[in-house]
């Protein structure tokens, strides 16, 4: 019997390879790299690059959802002087995982998931609640994964070492970024 199809929003290479770990067994899987998000350009194509590699090693296949930067910033206007994991987070997933649940009802897929969870600045309970409610909007099936469960973030970290695969140091928008540069600049004394 075949295995049910499940479309995995990937937010980046690192948090995939656990999801991917984890889920294959059960289920067919395919990842949907949609993250407007991503500040700059050249770090979205990094990032990119890496699932890439990352694809053709654990034979996870892929499809990219548009760069709409444009998009991103009008979701979280208003918002960007929130902190990280506040509530200008909670609208940035909710729009990736809105169109990860669109893009699975329009390709017929069982279910739909997020690798979200693997990270620990990410709250499982706030993912699954925003992947419950776009399931109901868009007529398909969220499936609830814990991913941090067992160690998965120390699972990320070993696995992308072995792959060899680009690991980022900030979460990935313009406002993670600034916050990660001032406080480097303030660990090394500078202003
Ligand atoms: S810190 Fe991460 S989750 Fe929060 S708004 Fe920025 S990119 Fe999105």
């Amino acid at each position: 019997m075949s295995k049910p199809r499940l479309l995995l929003h990937v937010c980046c290479a690192p948090d995939a390879t656990v999801a991917f770990e984890r889920l294959n067994s059960e289920f067919d899987a395919e990842g949907f790299f949609y993250n407007p998000n991503i500040h700059p350009e050249e770090e979205y194509l990094r990032r990119l690059n890496a699932l890439e590699a990352l694809s053709r090693v654990i034979d996870l296949p892929f499809t990219e959802g548009p760069y709409e930067t444009g998009i991103w910033h009008a979701a979280v206007r208003g918002l960007e002087g929130e902190r990280e994991g506040g509530r200008r987070c909670e609208e940035c997933i909710r729009l990736r995982i809105r169109r990860t649940a669109e893009a699975a009802k329009d390709g017929g897929f069982d279910a739909f998931a997020a690798v979200f969870s693997v990270s620990p600045h990410k709250s499982p309970s706030l993912v699954d609640r925003i992947g419950g409610e776009a399931a109901r909007d868009f007529g398909t099936t969220y499936l609830a994964t814990d991913l941090k469960k067992k160690n998965g973030f120390k699972r990320s970290v070993e696995l992308s070492r072995t792959y060899g695969i680009y690991r980022q140091d900030y979460c990935g928008c313009v406002y993670s970024r600034r916050s990660i540069r001032f406080d480097r600049e303030k660990e090394s004394g500078g202003s």
